[in-house]
């Protein structure tokens, strides 16, 4: 099944970034990201981490244990990199102690490289391993906060410019486009 048949419409939203790793973190959290919270037990981790990997996954209770420090380091690290900070060594440690970890395996098929069924250990070494990858990039100074107020989503700006600012051109651009348009505040 594809990705966007496994994630209802009102949430694929969520998973654009443009990076794993960002969209993992866009998958709930802790705080004010409580309120997004969409892994609430093994099937809702299957679904959702296995959709923005595309991957099928075995999910077990004893999973939060490493997806949780996970996913808030990752969090702290894309925000922080969208406000110029650089990272927290207590959140390098943990991104780098779960890359640590065997990842998902890649296999060729029909001409594409398609992920194995695999543990949510090895989904999350996987994800650990893209935000390395990422940080240590150039795109790492292009991760963004979506500008449009009640958004707040990331996401990377590849545009060669540099400049964009919302998540999604179709929805938070044009709505601030029109506020716009009804000129000045
Ligand atoms: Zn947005």
């Amino acid at each position: 099944m594809s990705t966007s048949q496994r994630v209802p419409v009102a949430e694929r939203r969520r998973f654009r970034t443009g990076r794993p790793c960002l969209d993992f973190t866009h998958t709930g959290g802790e705080g004010p990201y409580a309120v997004w919270e969409l892994l609430h037990g093994p099937a809702d981790v299957a679904r959702y981490v296995g959709a923005l990997l595309d991957v099928e996954l075995d999910a077990v209770d004893a999973d939060f244990g490493e997806l949780r420090p996970l996913r808030t380091a990752l969090t702290n690290v894309a925000r922080g990199a969208a406000q110029g900070d650089p990272p927290a060594e207590a959140d390098i440690a943990v991104i780098n102690a779960a890359a640590a970890h065997a990842p998902l395996v890649p296999r060729l098929d029909n001409g594409e490289a398609v992920l194995g069924r695999g543990t949510v250990r090895q989904a999350l070494s996987t994800l650990a391993r893209d935000a390395i990858d990422l940080l240590a990039s150039p795109l790492r100074d292009r991760i963004r906060v979506c500008a449009a107020e009640d958004c707040g989503l990331l996401f990377v700006d590849a545009s060669r410019p540099g400049r964009r600012r919302w998540c999604s051109m179709q929805r938070c651009g044009d709505r601030a486009k029109k506020r716009n348009a009804r000129g000045p505040a």
